[in-house]
């Protein structure tokens, strides 16, 4: 689990593309630039983990694209100390991410290879989530609500009401909405029944599946 200048020089260019392409909070930028993102990959894919691209992972998953966790890392808007709910754990990158903002975490993964293997490895590389759980995201996780924010990293065929329930009022739910192409959307809980939503154009992420496998 090698971490070289070469990769750091890569992770810097990388932060550099990010910028260029309209990210700008800093504090996501330094995450970026501070996480061995090719350690989160097979190691067939060194050469790749620093282009922009979203790519394989095991059980035919993918890690998301930097843009895509970097976009939806600032619409979140974590202050340190923040609970945040993860629904999709995958590699565990987004989490990463998260927990480098100072958010206590809780992931849910719904395939247990991933599940089983991002939990050995984030805490070996000092990423400490509060929790990870193997189980359905639609549902959210009832018992650790309220969220200050819920970030979903699968396309969502259709928003969750669970979801939207277990936000803390000015709680915000990042989640991609469609099926084959997906809007990011941004929910706002302003009272215990009202919602702001605010759509962000056009994703594309692996689906949100039903029930865990
Ligand atoms: N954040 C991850 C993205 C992985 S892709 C990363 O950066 O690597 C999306 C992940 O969501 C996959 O691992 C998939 O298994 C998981 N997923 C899909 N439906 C789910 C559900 N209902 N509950 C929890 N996880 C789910």
């Amino acid at each position: 689990m090698k971490d070289t200048f070469k990769h750091q020089g890569l992770r810097q260019q990388l932060v550099n593309v990010l910028k260029n392409k309209g990210i700008t909070n800093e504090k996501v930028l330094q995450a970026i630039g501070k996480i061995p993102r090719h350690l989160f990959m097979d190691s067939s894919f060194l050469d790749h983990a620093y282009q922009d691209k979203a790519f394989p992972i095991a059980a035919d998953q993918t890690i998301s694209q930097p843009y895509t966790v970097a976009f939806q890392s600032e619409l979140l808007q974590i202050e340190p100390g923040h609970k945040v709910l993860e629904i999709g754990t995958g590699s565990g990158y987004q989490t990463a991410v998260l927990c480098l903002l100072g958010a206590r975490v809780f992931s849910i993964e719904r395939q247990q290879e991933l599940f089983k293997k991002t939990s050995r490895f984030l805490p070996k590389l000092g990423y400490r989530a509060k929790k990870l759980i193997f189980g359905d995201g639609y549902k959210g996780l009832p018992e650790e609500a309220p969220f200050d924010s819920i970030i979903v990293t699968a396309g969502a065929p259709f928003v969750p009401k669970p979801l939207l329930g277990q936000l803390k009022i000015g709680g915000r739910l990042v989640i991609p909405v469609g099926d084959e192409v997906q809007i990011m959307t941004l929910f706002i809980r302003k009272g215990q029944k009202e919602f702001e939503q605010h759509e962000f154009g056009e994703f594309r992420f692996v689906p949100l599946l039903e029930d865990k496998n």
